[in-house]
């Protein structure tokens, strides 16, 4: 017998407009045993019926919605909601080249999809799935089937490892996914070709040791306008990961970038992925491990100047209770990548704390450039590509937000 969650009274509004997640503190009672990550039906407190859910028990995040209809939480669901999300993907234009043999595309993301806690991301002829929510966890084999069968790949490996995962009282897992056929042997190390402003750039994968599922394809639009603006400029790309901005600028045009980033492993990579490319200029490349905090005030010092700084850093604020001390570091490598660039220059800022919203993000920025005594506009506002779409009734899935900007 499936359980029944029962919301306290004046609590269903969140869910009637389809909102994800019920809070620990929205919960009346559950009726009937229900174990981690088993289906729950969910009941106003009038007893109207307003969907299913997986229990997440020592989650603050009690439940989380897997429909707001009247339907059966089985195989079957996983098949048709992985499929919807993927075929959705395939039938929009933009996205045909990520979906070539060497393409590399979000399939799955989360709450937007309708999946709380699983994403999937192809890069190549590998998935990467990463589960970080009780009930992905117990449908993790149902929805790795689905994949295999809506894009032909069979070949999926695990990368449930973020801290969150704990919060579900789950343990990290990562490798090849058992069961699935063709998985085997070594970490996969996929290639795959991102569309630039000439030609294509190669980027290499390192799906069980880099960032989040091995790469951010979240980026993949930001990335290519970087090389479209890059002809004849000279670029600085903070927090660089594996280079994607600078091989990017590198293909656009730029007469040199200079690349910073604190893992050594990543530059490592970083430079690797130069290499993948052969018609790009190496010599205009330079790689530096350093803290962009403290180098930034070095390149200050010693009067460097730019025509386009990119800053992309880590998650200063992976919650709103984190945005106050986030808000000063965005603000001081905001401060210090504005006075850095020359007159008429370009800068592509972003933020990836949830806990950042957009409009906060931009009065930081505006703090920066007016302690810096710098006029500058908005060109345009950034966001992930449209394989990371934002539920209307999810703004929390808004996380990335970027400007361009021009200095006076
Ligand atoms: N723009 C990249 C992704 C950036 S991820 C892309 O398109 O692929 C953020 C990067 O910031 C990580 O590589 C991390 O190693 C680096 N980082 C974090 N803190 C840093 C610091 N203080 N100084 C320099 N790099 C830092």
């Amino acid at each position: 017998m499936t359980a029944t969650l029962i919301l306290a009274p004046g609590r269903e509004r969140s869910v009637l407009r389809r909102h994800p997640w019920i809070f620990a503190g929205a919960v009346d009672r559950i009726d009937g045993r229900a174990r981690p990550g088993d289906t729950v039906v969910v009941q106003a407190s009038n007893g109207r019926a307003l969907g299913r859910a997986a229990l997440s028990p020592e989650s603050q995040i009690r439940a989380r919605m897997w429909t707001f209809v009247d339907e059966s939480i089985d195989d079957a669901f996983f098949r048709r909601t992985v499929a919807r999300a993927v075929e959705q993907r395939r039938d929009l234009p933009e996205l045909a080249p990520e979906f070539e043999a060497s393409g590399g595309v979000r399939l799955l993301h989360g709450e937007s999809d309708g999946l709380p806690g699983v994403v999937a991301d192809r890069y190549s002829d590998v998935i990467v799935l990463q589960i970080t929510s009780a009930g992905g966890e117990k449908w993790r084999d149902a929805i790795a089937d689905a994949l295999t069968r809506v894009t032909g790949i069979a070949r999926i490996y695990e990368r449930s490892d973020p801290d969150v995962r704990a919060l579900e009282g789950l343990v990290a897992r990562t490798g090849w996914l058992t069961g699935a056929a063709g998985s085997e042997g070594e970490a996969p190390r996929p290639l795959i070709a991102e569309r630039a402003a000439s030609g294509r750039v190669n980027i290499e994968v390192d799906v069980a040791g880099g960032h989040k599922t091995g790469f951010y394809l979240d980026q993949r639009d930001s990335r290519r306008l970087c090389g479209e603006l890059a002809q004849g400029r000279r670029v600085l790309n903070c927090f660089c990961y594996t280079g994607g901005f600078s091989l990017h600028a590198l293909a656009g045009g730029a007469t040199e970038v200079l690349s910073i980033d604190s893992s050594g492993p990543a530059l490592d990579l970083a430079r690797a992925n130069l290499a993948h490319n052969p018609g790009l200029e190496a010599a205009r490349a330079t790689w530096l491990e350093a803290d962009v905090f403290q180098h930034l005030r070095t390149l200050r010092a010693e009067g460097r100047k730019f025509d386009l700084v990119v800053l992309d850093p880590p998650k200063f604020a992976p919650s709103a209770s984190h945005a106050k001390s986030a808000a000063r570091a965005y603000k001081d490598i905001n401060l210090l990548g504005l006075r850095l660039l020359a007159p008429g220059g370009l800068l592509m800022t972003y933020s990836c704390s949830a806990g950042i919203d957009p409009a906060m993000f931009q009065g930081i920025v505006a703090d920066a450039a007016a302690d810096a005594g710098i006029g500058a506009r908005v060109l345009r506002r950034l966001s992930a590509g449209v394989d990371h779409p934002v539920g209307l009734a999810f703004p929390e899935g808004e996380y990335l937000k970027g400007l361009l900007i021009r200095v006076a």
